[in-house]
């Protein structure tokens, strides 16, 4: 090689050098001893903000003067030392990006001659920015792991702890040394050994596995209910390599629930005590005002009948209250259900005016109603639409004095869906707008004064609010304080597939189908229901008799099947699903009987098992008040002849007994009272009764203790037993009562209507004594 080529190999070699050094990602520069700078690179005039030009053959403190203090005596103390002075960490921002800052690792080396004279500092700046971010990024969430308030465990994927946060450690009693390493399921109770795997299993195949109930195991051995949530992590190339998973200790919550369940009994059984205790006493205001009322008008005295007839309203106001209450009650433990009927939208607006009509007379008050175009017909909850409307009237009326209430009732379709729209609208008292959302709070009322002035709860608007929804609709307020109040129902017209629960453990209500499939049945007019639910047997009874059949229900197969032989029905329905003897094999029994087979029957469909269990009670109870100009009608056309035996009514309560016999023999029965089961049983002893109203709650022998002794006896056995009854039966109460009595009547609202009709019904069928 001659020394031109030598020579230009160097060259190149240097050139090499020269572009790396200037185009090196890291900051370089070379200061004499002077301090000026003989070389820089791009990133380094970037890192100064200035360019390279400026630097060379400058002293430093001209160039940057903003670093001359910083880096002055550093350079100075090299030049004395000869040492360098490396991993500085120098904060500061780059003139091109004042907002960001950056962090640099400085080296300052000195360069010496081959002689080994000083001739100046060689300096490198890398940018440690990123770096420490991720490091200071890393030290947080490791804070939030070790500090996290629920424990978290890292396993590794053979299931080998590689992590545990202080929550863990200190729920499972393990520390981290000795945990770490070991298997997962040291925290895993054995019999969820297999949880555990599965959860594992799911979570590494994709499956996101959040807030699964589970459980861990302590070292000492308590147990914890637990939430799991599992979550795979990754390495920087996506790799799972390990599984984080947090368990939230829920013992507490649990815990907390079940006491809240029990609470929750413990309150339904004390309302359902509460409202007998209070009704027992109503009874006797209700049925002697009630009587007295009466023979004040036959005897012509209008002064008396009037005052009379106040004490009977306030006894129908206090057991509204009684029954809001109750109905809260109901509300909140999800066991109130919805009915659905149909009827004219007019014809309720009418009923709902008459009777308001009385309350707008106590504050003269004028009551308008108005109505926009057809209403047309709907299929809803009557009694709870009726109910919140009623309601809605009676706070206007109570709230405004010699002013107006105008119902505006109108029908609107959006969307395919018709709804019913009732305006309530006063010009009273009005609401303050603050105040507004507040009335339909359970027990709040806009004024502290307004119970002294006005009396009320506070119930009646929340109570109306939660039936609109349950209806499938709400119920909304516009207020001027001083000028009047609108409260506005919407509810569709007909109550929307979900709402609609049919009544528990019960069928869909009869199809058209159904009813044709009866209708051509032939001669006879007496159709067998045959269901061990109340309400489906009521439903079905009342779509029945609007089609002018007679209806006999049965509570039970066995009794369905000994009805069947006495009755010869057109036509039974049959519920599939019933404690006992089931539909289907009632059905079967129905088809091998020669004397049967050819009757048709209806099956009338099950819902889901869920409500099985509710189709347990099993007994006929009627709830609703009737009328009394009505119950006469009835009475008038059905009173029995005088060979037809006699009624006993056996009830503790003097009063009770009164009343009823009252009602009874008015109406032309024969009527035996009796204060417990023990007198009763002395009655039958003497002669069988016709029928018995049967008290469930008395001393000496109870109801639920009568019955048993009179089906023992086999000549007392059939007659047909009315269960009238103050208290709110229970699911217990309605087992034991199944496929034992007739009907049970609540004792607050019975009307004498219902009751003749009943003993009407019930006596015709009964093979006893007839
Ligand atoms: P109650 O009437 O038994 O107190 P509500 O729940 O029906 O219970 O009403 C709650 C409160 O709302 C009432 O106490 C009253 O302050 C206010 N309120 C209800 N309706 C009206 C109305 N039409 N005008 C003015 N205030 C009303």
């Amino acid at each position: 090689m001659t020394d031109a080529q030598r020579l230009a190999r160097l060259e190149a070699q240097l050139a090499e050098l020269e572009s790396l050094y200037t185009h090196a990602p890291v900051g370089l520069c070379f200061v004499d001893t002077d301090l000026r700078y003989v070389r820089v690179n791009e990133r380094m005039a970037a890192i100064n903000g200035r360019t390279i030009e400026a630097h060379l053959g400058n002293r430093v403190e001209e160039v940057v003067p903003s670093i001359a203090d910083q880096v002055g005596p550093v350079y100075r103390r090299i030049l004395r030392t000869g040492e360098p002075v490396v991993g500085l960490e120098v904060r500061g921002k780059l003139p091109s990006d004042p907002y960001n800052e950056h962090v640099w690792l400085v080296n300052h080396h000195p360069v010496r001659s081959p002689e080994g004279e000083l001739q100046g500092i060689s300096t490198v700046v890398i940018d440690i920015t990123e770096l420490r971010e991720a490091e200071a990024a890393t030290r947080q969430l490791s804070l939030v792991f070790m500090n996290a308030a629920d424990p978290i465990v890292i396993e590794d994927l053979s299931g080998n702890v590689i992590d545990l946060n202080r929550e863990a450690e200190r729920s499972y009693g393990w520390g981290r040394d000795t945990l770490i390493g070991k298997p997962i399921k040291r925290i895993v109770p054995k019999d969820r050994h297999h949880q555990a795997d599965d959860l594992l299993r799911r979570c590494l195949a994709g499956e996101e596995v959040r807030n699964v109930q589970g459980i861990r195991i302590a070292r000492d051995g308590s147990r914890y209910d637990v939430l799991l949530t599992l979550s795979l992590l990754q390495d920087e190339r996506g790799e799972t390599v390990a599984i984080a998973s947090i368990a939230k200790d829920i013992s507490a919550l649990i815990e907390a629930k079940a006491e809240a369940e029990e609470a929750n009994r413990a309150k339904s059984t004390f309302l359902a005590n509460m409202s007998h205790e209070l009704r027992t006493p109503l009874n006797a205001i209700l049925g002697y005002s009630e009587m007295l009322t009466e023979d004040a008008e036959d005897a012509g005295n209008e002064e008396t009948a009037n005052d009379l007839k106040k004490i009977h309203q306030a006894g129908i106001h206090l057991l509204s209250l009684i029954n809001d209450v109750l109905d809260l009650a109901k509300i909140e433990s999800g066991k109130l259900e919805i009915l659905a009927e149909d009827f004219e939208v007019a014809r309720l607006l009418e009923d709902v005016a008459a009777t308001a009509e009385p309350l707008m007379g106590k504050n003269d008050n004028q009551l308008q109603i108005e109505r926009e175009g057809e209403l047309g017909s709907a299929h809803q909850d009557l009694t709870k639409l009726r109910q919140s409307l009623l309601n809605l009237l009676s706070n206007a009326a109570k709230f405004t004095k010699q002013g107006n209430v105008t119902v505006r009732a109108g029908r609107e379709a959006v969307n395919g869906t018709d709804w019913l729209i009732f305006a309530v609208e006063d010009s009273g008292i009005g609401i303050a707008a603050e105040k507004q959302q507040q009335v339909f709070d359970e027990f709040a009322q806009a004024e502290e004064t307004t119970s002294r002035d006005y009396g009320g709860t506070g119930l009646g608007l929340p109570i109306s609010r939660r039936f609109c929804g349950m209806l499938g609709g709400d119920l909304t307020l516009e207020s001027q304080l001083g000028e009047g109040s609108t409260f506005t129902i919407r509810v569709p017209a007909v109550l929307p597939e979900a709402e609609e629960e049919a009544p528990a453990g019960s069928e869909t209500p009869m199809t058209p189908a159904a009813v044709s499939t009866l209708r051509e049945a032939g001669t006879g007019r007496t159709v067998l229901v045959i269901d061990d639910d109340p309400e489906a047997r009521e439903l079905v009874e009342r779509l029945l008799r609007k089609d002018d059949f007679e209806v006999v229900t049965a509570s039970s197969g066995e009794e369905g099947l000994r009805l069947a032989h006495v009755l010869q029905p057109a036509a039974i329905t049959l519920d599939a699903v019933m404690p006992e003897m089931d539909g289907w094999s009632v059905l079967r029994a129905l088809k091998a009987a020669p004397d049967l087979r050819h009757i048709p029957v209806v099956m009338l469909t099950i819902l889901d098992d869920k409500t099985q269990a509710y189709s347990l009670g099993a007994t006929d109870y009627l709830v609703k008040p009737v009328d009394r100009e009505a119950l006469r009608e009835i009475l008038k056309r059905h009173a029995p002849s005088s060979a037809s035996g006699y009624v006993l009514v056996v009830d503790d309560d003097a009063v009770v007994r009164e009343t009823v016999s009252d009602a009874l023999s008015t109406a032309g029965w024969e009527v035996q009272e009796a204060e417990n089961g023990s007198a009763a049983l002395a009655c039958l002893d003497a002669s069988l009764p016709k029928l018995i109203l049967l008290d469930l709650m008395m001393p000496v022998l109870d109801g639920f203790e009568f019955l048993v002794e009179l089906r023992a006896n086999p000549e007392w056995r059939d007659v047909p037993i009315v269960v009238l009854t103050s208290k709110d039966l229970t699911e217990e109460d309605r087992r034991i009562l199944s496929g034992r009595v007739e009907e049970i009547i609540a004792k607050d609202t019975w009307s004498h209507d219902q009751l003749a009709e009943l003993v009407r019904r019930v006596t015709r069928r009964a093979p006893a004594g007839s």
